[in-house]
């Protein structure tokens, strides 16, 4: 199974304190920490340790970042013949986390922000998967090519519907390039474009699937979730990597390690591996 995730890539800094900061006031945090995040480079990975063979169209900037951020999707068996570099920062997420769990996040968004999808080569690495694999992460200009490149190609599209927001007419005009649409339930109430599925995720509810004539109801496991970040995107992950198979078992492995995803904090390095999903899938 070919997957190619068209997605953004990003350092997270992660700084940890007692109380967010309010406006104007500086507080000291432990331990500020770096992790390779990004909603495409986070569902790629987890598409690749659900078995797939990924690719990854993004873009990286010409930091000290870029390094690490290649080597990390490197480590993960991703090729990264589709990840340019472009001149100026990496995407930079700095997120403040409190005691409780509360956090406040800013995202500058610096190469993911001058991704495009100009060159043949790089239309050629989405004509060639058998799934394509998007978020809005990136301009919705790039999406809105890499979906219609894929459509082209016979490609199945698949969506990731987050962050929500954009112009709604791109928005349409991306929904009518696309096969599925994955959202949480939050993002399901800015998503109005009719799609040919429609995939909620629900949390400990596991998600439904809108298609194929019917409506169905996707079990997760019960697990004592311990942070929930990075769930969604290793839901989507997972989900491409197995839709072109038995699409009740993609749905029901995509519930599974968005379930697993909780059990480990962040969100960066949280997807599980292939024979922990199979285990952890919810049978009849
Ligand atoms: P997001 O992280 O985008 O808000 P969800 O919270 O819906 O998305 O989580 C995505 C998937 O992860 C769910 O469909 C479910 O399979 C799994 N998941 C999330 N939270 C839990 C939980 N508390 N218990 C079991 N599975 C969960």
């Amino acid at each position: 199974m070919k997957v190619t995730v068209v997605g953004s890539v990003n350092m997270d800094v992660v700084f940890e304190v007692t109380a967010l900061p309010k406006p104007g006031e500086t507080v000291l945090g432990s331990g500020a920490r770096s992790v390779p995040g990004g909603k495409g480079g986070n569902q790629a990975i987890a598409a690749a340790r659900a078995g797939a063979e990924v690719t990854l169209v993004a873009a990286v900037g010409t930091d000290a970042n870029a390094g690490q951020l290649r080597d990390h999707l490197a480590d993960n068996r991703i090729r990264l013949d589709g990840v340019l570099t472009v001149p100026g920062p990496s995407g930079t997420a700095a997120i403040v986390v409190d005691a409780d769990g509360e956090n406040t996040i800013v995202v500058a968004p610096g190469a993911n922000g001058h991704l495009t999808l100009d060159s043949q080569p790089l239309r050629d690495l989405v004509a060639d998967a058998d799934v394509v694999l998007l978020q809005l992460e990136i301009p919705l200009d790039t999406a809105l090519v890499a979906a219609r490149a894929a459509r082209a190609a016979g490609v199945t599209v698949m969506v990731n519907a987050s962050p929500a927001g954009g112009d709604p007419a791109l928005l349409g005009e991306l929904a009518a390039a696309t096969d599925v649409v994955i959202v949480n339930e939050s993002e399901a109430r800015h998503w109005t474009w009719p799609v040919p599925h429609l995939v909620t995720t629900r949390g400990a509810q596991g998600a439904t699937h809108v298609g194929d004539g019917r409506d169905v109801q996707v079990p997760a496991p019960a697990v004592e979730a311990l942070d929930t970040t990075g769930a969604g995107d290793v839901f989507a992950g997972v989900l491409a990597a197995g839709w072109a198979g038995d699409r009740d078992h993609a749905l029901r492995r995509a519930c599974a390690a968005g379930a697993l995803a909780t059990l480990v904090p962040g969100a960066g390095d949280c997807a599980p591996y292939d024979e922990a999903i199979e285990d952890a899938v919810v049978r009849d």
